[in-house]
């Protein structure tokens, strides 16, 4: 006889590790116990030495499906004479290292017995178990147990409580275990917040027929949806309309891959996202419209996701083709709406119904969004699904605490050896925005019992994060200012890993830079603790300064005065023409920039493509559509790179070829993919110039530019036939979501350093 103790750390708490432990410990005889704590899991096992090595291998190698294992320590006891295994109470120690399970889809198991008339939980709407359902969302504090989630004033009613309490059963310590008797209920209500159906059966048909003609919102996991028959212009129009979005794609939430198919081509890859149980948004191909063209005007790919609650499940039954549009409830640029007071106060002049439910989301998380490009999978906006799942890295010796960027941001923390990266907070630039930014970093400070020592941001005075990070600094916080690209740049060598130099290439939409420009198109030699900018695109003004994103129009005449070419054949409305032309010639308001995002927009506004835009990339993404008609068009234009460091990119040379092309009355379509083609060119001879000048052969690519497919296949693929190790975002997105991992990196490495 032995006695081992065992402490396991990682996503061990919520997914039924201890069940787990207690069925394995029991099948082979071994006595002890098992209790969550803070720092995770501690199992004492007492048998022979075969049957505990057998219980230590399985924990090792087959633990339960939301568990991850990070370490485990395993010490030797004397003999303790245990007479049985036991589960014990959770106990609070003082170091909060453990985790929290992202929230996950629906698993099948659950998802029969909802379907199943002679089960219990038959059309109950919250049924979960274990293995899948709301955590994150729900979660108040840890130890993750019912009385710190929101499930904490639904008591159980005794078949509930029977379950919970059987560690043979899949529910043992399911904290949101529920059903009709005990748990959370939806209602329906109307767009003044009165309820109308209470009964779920009942309430689905009825929202099933009003979908047809209405838009409604719906409380789902991290937030609300706002829906509506995709296939009804009048519909999607009228949301248009009422969302003040006249462009900004949808998402579509189909019943399943079978159906998808029969309008779209789903490669191998994005059928396994689109049926994790992360259940992410993912970009497929369009191959007909078979719903209305308002959904995603103009573009090939369109966000698909399947049903992930028993709601959703439901809205498909006996309705297989149906279509809807599932997109996040939030007023223009503000987070979504998830608070039920909210909802019913801002949003009853867009929808007419609301559909809700009597449990509070304590943490709000979008629709994480995805895209596959030759395979691989790229992270759009991480959130849902993922979050707060850790990121691990190389010890840091305080608490730090990355305030991200201003657009799409994400904050970070870290501390000892993980990095949890925050759920998608969207665009700072509101006080809605900014309040949701406080809160969430007041919530996660709790929940991983955070206390930053060191807050690393952005060099941009004028960021939201800078600003808060300069608060924190009044209390006596260290801090330390990054540069944009190179954050992004670091985010990478730290996501895989790499400790020497690289050759960084962050081609983005604006960063501040350290000569006070607007940066965008950096080739960075660069680490986690510093860099030289090796060479960018030459600069050109930005009439107007970055308020000129919402009019590539501007950009473009821009680039033609640059240029020195006539702008006579461009632009209709002379008088806004006349006025631009002369804040460029005076140098009014025109900070300089080199940014390939604007460089983009311009060349989609000389092409026609894009004047106005209401929504930011959206002139690019215009651009790449219209590349892709003419993909096969293999002509590369070679643009010239000056000779000394850093090394310039002739912008206006590439403007030239451009109108000399359009002159020609070349169609738009090719004009477009040779501008992609000469980009992906030029990028990887540059790289040849830094591996041949500084002997470095890895390339890290990064920034929002990267969302553009045919640029980063190119780019890639170019790369790798010259033999470069190249390095992309995986786990994080390549816009400025994915910042503030970098930012972690150099704090922590510029700390270290010290
Ligand atoms: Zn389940
Ligand atoms: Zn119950
Ligand atoms: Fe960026």
């Amino acid at each position: 006889m032995v006695h081992y103790k065992i402490q396991v750390n990682g996503i061990v708490q919520g997914v039924g590790f201890r069940p787990f432990v207690y069925a394995l410990a029991t099948g082979n005889n071994c006595k002890g116990s098992v209790i969550n704590n803070t720092e995770g899991v501690t199992i004492h096992l007492e048998g022979d030495d075969q049957s505990i090595q057998q219980c230590i291998d399985a924990i090792k190698n087959s633990p339960p499906p939301l568990a991850k294992i990070i370490d485990i320590r395993i010490t030797k006891l004397p003999l303790n004479g245990y007479t049985a295994f036991t589960i014990e109470e959770s106990q609070i120690t003082t170091c909060k290292d453990t985790f929290i399970p992202p929230d996950v889809a629906i698993c099948n198991e659950c998802h029969d017995e909802f379907f199943d008339s002679t089960n219990r939980r038959y059309h109950y709407p919250f049924t979960t178990c274990t293995h899948c359902g709301p955590r994150f969302s729900i979660i108040d504090d840890i130890p993750y147990d019912r009385a710190n989630t929101s499930m904490r004033s639904f008591p159980m009613c005794s078949n509930c409580l029977a379950e919970y309490r059987n560690p043979l059963n899949r529910r043992f310590h399911t904290q949101p275990n529920a059903c009709s008797v005990c748990g959370p209920e939806y209602r329906l209500c109307d767009s003044s917040g009165k309820t109308i159906l209470t009964q779920f059966d009942a309430i689905m048909e009825q929202v099933k027929a009003l979908l047809k003609d209405h838009i409604v919102a719906i409380k789902s996991v991290g937030g609300y949806h706002l829906a509506c028959d995709a296939r009804s212009d009048r519909c999607v129009t009228l949301l248009r309309e009422r969302k003040n979005r006249p462009f900004k794609p949808f998402a579509i939430m189909v019943s399943s891959i079978e159906f998808l198919e029969t309008f779209c081509s789903v490669t191998a890859r994005e059928k396994e996202l689109l049926q994790s149980r992360e259940r992410p948004i993912v970009l497929i191909k369009l191959n007909k419209t078979i719903f209305s063209t308002h959904v995603a005007p103009h573009l090939t790919y369109i966000g698909v996701m399947l049903p992930y609650t028993p709601f959703q499940y439901m809205l498909f039954h006996n309705n297989r083709e149906s279509i809807y549009i599932m997109t996040s409830a939030n007023i223009a640029d503000e987070p979504i709406i998830y608070k039920d007071n909210d909802a019913f106060e801002r949003l009853h002049t867009i929808v007419d119904y609301f559909v809700t439910y009597n449990r509070e989301i304590i943490a709000h998380t979008d629709d994480s969004v995805m895209y596959v490009v030759d395979e691989h999978p790229f992270f759009v906006r991480r959130s849902r699904g993922y979050v707060p799942a850790p990121l691990f890295i190389k010890k840091t010796p305080l608490h730090i605490l990355a305030t991200g960027g201003d657009l799409k941001n994400s904050f970070a923390l870290a501390r000892n050896n993980f990095v949890i990266v925050s759920q998608y907070l969207g665009d700072l630039s509101t006080p809605w925005g900014n309040d949701l930014y406080r809160k969430t970093i007041a919530h996660f400070s709790k929940i991983f019992d955070f206390k930053p020592a060191l807050v690393v941001s952005d060099m941009h005075p004028g960021y939201f994060t800078t600003l808060f990070a300069h608060e924190l600094e009044e209390h006596g916080v260290q801090t330390i200012a990054t540069q944009h690209h190179h954050a992004h740049i670091a985010s990478v060598c730290q996501e895989h890993g790499v400790s020497q130099p690289v050759i960084g290439i962050a081609y983005d939409g604006t960063g501040y830079g350290t000569d006070h420009t607007l940066w965008g198109s950096e080739f960075l030699i660069a680490d986690t603790t510093t860099f030289t900018r090796a060479a960018h695109f030459d600069y050109f003004k930005l009439p107007g300064g970055e308020h000129a994103i919402n009019n590539p129009w501007k950009i473009g005449l821009s680039l033609l005065q640059c240029t020195g070419i006539d702008s006579n054949n461009f632009f209709t409305n002379e008088k806004e023409k006349f006025l631009v032309e002369e804040i460029i010639q005076k140098n009014i308001n025109c900070p300089l920039t080199c940014s390939i995002g604007r460089l983009f927009d311009g060349v989609a506004a000389l092409l026609g493509l894009a004047h106005h835009i209401s929504t930011e990339a959206e002139a690019a993404m215009l651009l790449e559509e219209e590349a892709l008609k003419a993909y096969s068009d293999t002509c590369v234009l070679s643009i010239p790179i000056s000779n000394s460091m850093p090394y310039g990119i002739n912008t206006t040379w590439l403007v030239q070829e451009i109108v000399s092309m359009m002159d020609k009355g070349i169609a738009p379509a090719t004009i477009a993919m040779r501008f992609h083609r000469a980009i992906a060119d030029v990028t990887v001879r540059v790289a040849l110039m830094l591996r041949e000048q500084f002997k470095i052969h890895s390339v890290a690519l990064s920034g929002g530019v990267f969302h553009n497919r045919i640029l980063l296949h190119c780019i890639v693929e170019g790369l790798r036939k010259n033999r470069f190790d190249v390095y992309t975002p995986l786990q994080l997105p390549c816009n400025d979501g994915g910042i503030a991992l970098g930012q972690i990196a150099i704090g922590r490495d510029t700390y270290n350093g010290h």
